[in-house]
């Protein structure tokens, strides 16, 4: 028999290792911009064109590399940054697996143009899906710019596999927020389909966070620094106010290099507790440094993941750090520190809390909302909270008290009165569709449907988080088929919606059988709600986890909202309003639309001239 085994190609092997690294457009900018931060730029510039499938182009004043490197870059395991083993445990650079650029040249059409500071003239390289087709002599700018065109043109089910611009882009604009953020004294530049959507200035860290992500977090950082022989932590946290729902704007870098880690995460979370709510993520950009030798880079260079030599004391010490923080800057009380000894014992944790320190947590409001509600939603989280906690407080007012100490302003709108005086405030349904209603300063608007979707929204969420939600048996379960990859993409949603009440089985090949669904949801709309969905899980982009459980849990809301029975009963009608405003936000619907207006005495004067 013949002997079978060759020996594949260099191309074919370039093509595999670029399935590793080179996922989509996103993971060929990491890796560009990598390079040039490696290269010690000063000036990154990063142009993308239709979300990275038509051109990403790095343009750096780097080092720049001499013609015989520019053409060694794009080697399989070709790097300048590990001569020897033992470098692996020194490594500070980025970059160090040589496979980046021969990678995306596997699945690219890639031009390069470097020139080193020294040197007179420049080298232009321009590679097609490995094969050299040009290297020459060129005239360019100190430093490397490189093209990424047509990324997969010669591999179509990559291509094809690519998803929505928005979502590619989304990818791409979260790894140059990563590496902008991580490097605040290098400038940088972002250009998408011909406009400048970021030009940072190199500054401080601060000033980082605040040009790249927006000027309302300049009043919310708390600054921690924590250094010791161990590890330095430093960085900034955001105040308790500035916690969202959704995730995505907590960063941690180790000794530069963008992690993710659940475990850190958590200590960072635990450091909040009583301070935000149940389900909110607060707002962190840390960056831990450690000796390179305690920590293992040696991990895939696309998985974001990172294993410490000693992560219960990182654990213990990052959470530490950020109490710490927390209560110098007066936002949390610093009196009930719950510190293992190993943490006491450092030094920064001993830095005395002076009795006028003390003394201002102690008035502050926070602590007073925290000690004497003790629950965390007794925290007010913004002015525009306590405006609608004042009209709650006044929609809530029992009508009971006799007329004569009522407010001149209620008295007035007394006509309002939709029934027999059994509502605790005047109200009338308008077409079934707007509920108004009086309050002390004039009257209130409220969109019912919308109301509706902000209610069975955050009872959704507080079901979701406690995991208590009931599901409804469907008296004939209906079987679903649906095509492939939406078949897969509902596949991947089964838990969570198994989480809100659904009980779906697949049935073999892309059919699933719903025989229950969550109690608020009409029988019969399960078919609409499942593709909404879909739909909506089809467009997300892949690490938007907990961003998905909130989109889910809203679909799903503005489904139930739309089957609730009118509000023909005052007593309904009172209810509606006390459960719109015993909520979280009831201001909003969870997708940001208004659910009331409020039209004030002096309003409604002044349209009557
Ligand atoms: P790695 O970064 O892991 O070493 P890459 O494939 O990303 O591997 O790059 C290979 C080599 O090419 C690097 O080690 C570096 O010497 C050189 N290189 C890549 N990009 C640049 C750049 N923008 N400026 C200077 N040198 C670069
Ligand atoms: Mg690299």
């Amino acid at each position: 028999m013949a002997d079978v085994i060759e020996l594949l190609s260099e191309h074919i092997a370039n093509q595999i290792a670029a399935g590793e690294v080179v996922q989509r457009p996103a993971s060929a900018v990491k890796e560009m911009l990598e390079n040039a931060v490696d290269a010690h730029a000063t000036d990154i510039q990063l142009i993308i064109k239709d979300a990275g499938k038509e051109l990403i182009q790095v343009i750096d004043n780097g080092s720049g590399m001499s013609p015989v490197d520019a053409r060694m870059s794009f080697e399989r395991h070709a790097t300048s940054k590990i001569k020897s083993i033992e470098d692996l445990f020194t490594i500070r650079t980025m970059g160090f697996r040589g496979e980046a650029l021969a990678s995306i040249a596997a699945v690219a059409q890639v031009e390069m143009k470097t020139r080193r500071h020294d040197a007179e003239t420049g080298t232009r390289i321009v590679i097609e899906g490995t094969e050299v087709k040009t290297q020459e002599p060129c005239a360019t700018q100190p430093g490397t710019s490189l093209s990424v065109k047509n990324l997969f043109y010669n591999v179509p089910a990559r291509r094809n596999f690519l998803k929505s611009n928005t979502t590619e882009l989304r990818n791409i604009v979260d790894e140059f927020t990563r590496v902008a953020l991580a490097y605040p004294a290098v400038g940088f530049r972002f250009w998408n389909n011909g406009t400048e959507q970021h030009r940072l200035e190199p500054g401080s860290l601060k000033a980082r966070i605040v040009a790249l992500l927006g000027s309302s977090y300049e009043k919310n950082l708390v600054p921690v620094e924590q250094r010791t022989d161990l590890l330095n932590i430093y960085g900034f946290v955001g105040k308790p106010q500035a916690a969202t729902r959704t995730r995505g704007m907590q960063f941690f870098f180790i000794n530069g290099r963008f992690i993710r880690n659940a475990y850190l995460n958590h200590a960072v979370v635990q450091a909040y507790e009583g301070l935000i709510e149940n389900g909110s993520f607060p707002f962190y950009v840390l960056f831990l440094e450690a000796d390179p030798a305690r920590v293992d880079v040696n991990v895939h260079p696309t998985k974001q993941e990172v294993k410490f030599e000693d992560d219960r004391l990182m654990y213990s010490y990052l959470g530490a750090a950020i109490k710490h923080s927390l209560a110098r800057y007066n936002i949390a009380p610093s009196l009930d520190f719950t510190l293992n000894a190993d943490i006491q014992r450092l030094p920064s944790v001993n830095l005395p809390v002076t009795d006028r320190q003390r003394d201002d947590v102690q008035k502050s409001y926070l602590f007073n909302a925290f000690a004497s509600g003790g629950q965390a939603h007794a925290i007010e989280r913004s002015d525009s909270m306590k405006q609608w906690k004042e009209l709650y407080e006044i929609a809530a007012t029992p009508s009971v008290m006799p007329s004569a100490a009522m407010p001149p302003e209620t008295q007035q709108s007394a006509a309002f009165t939709g029934s027999e005086g059994k509502s605790r405030n005047s109200m009338m349904l308008i077409q079934g569709s707007l509920l108004v209603t009086t309050v002390k300063s004039g009257i209130m608007l409220i969109h019912v449907r919308r109301a509706q979707e902000r209610i069975c929204y955050e009872r959704l969420l507080r079901e979701w988080n406690n995991e208590t939600t009931a599901s409804q048996q469907v008296l004939f379960p209906a079987t679903y088929e649906l095509g492939a990859a939406d078949a897969l993409v509902l596949q991947d949603a089964l838990a969570d919606l198994a989480r809100i009440g659904f009980d779906i089985s697949p049935m073999g090949k892309n059919s699933f059988a719903v025989q229950g669904i969550p109690p608020g949801l009409a029988a019969g709309e399960e078919k609409q709600a499942i593709d909404e969905v879909v739909e909506q899980m089809k467009h997300e982009s892949p690490d938007a986890v907990s961003s998905r459980t909130d989109k889910l849990l809203a679909t799903m809301a503005r489904r139930m909202a739309h089957n609730v029975q009118a509000l023909s009963q005052p007593e309904n009608q009172q209810m509606l309003v006390d459960e719109l405003f015993a909520c979280a936000q009831p201001d909003l619907t969870p997708d940001g639309r208004k659910t009331f207006v409020m039209l004030r005495k002096e309003e409604l004067d002044a349209m009557l001239g």
